[in-house]
């Protein structure tokens, strides 16, 4: 078999507002802070919190103790929220001349980045 070598398309980008569909997150909205497109997994603001215990290590300054952290969550739990109508939407594509790639809101319509 000759490895397919095609990167996933993926309509979620750092910053946007997602809506969480499942997982024990199911229902979060929440900002994705950062977008890991080899494992087609995010990271989102406040969602899939994880308790990391760390060591004191006082010549790096760090207090140690419990730390909450976020849990990278897969893409396709995530829905991204219109920033135009608000609305958890799924998302077309739509190519302008030779422009960037727009996404486009299938309820409203709206293009978008
Ligand atoms: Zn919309």
């Amino acid at each position: 078999m000759p490895k397919l070598n095609v990167k996933p398309k993926l309509n979620v980008k750092k910053n946007d507002q997602v809506l969480v569909l499942a997982g024990k997150n199911r229902g979060a909205r929440g900002r994705v802070m950062r977008v890991f497109a080899g494992d087609g997994k995010a990271l989102v603001e406040h969602v899939n919190m994880m308790k990391r215990h760390t060591r004191p290590n006082p010549q790096k300054g760090i207090a140690g103790g419990i730390l909450e952290r976020e849990a990278p969550i897969q893409i396709s739990n995530l829905m991204v929220i219109c920033p135009e109508c608000g609305a958890p939407s799924r998302l077309g594509r739509k190519r302008v001349d030779d422009g960037p790639g727009q996404r486009v809101c299938k309820k409203c319509g709206a293009t978008f980045s």
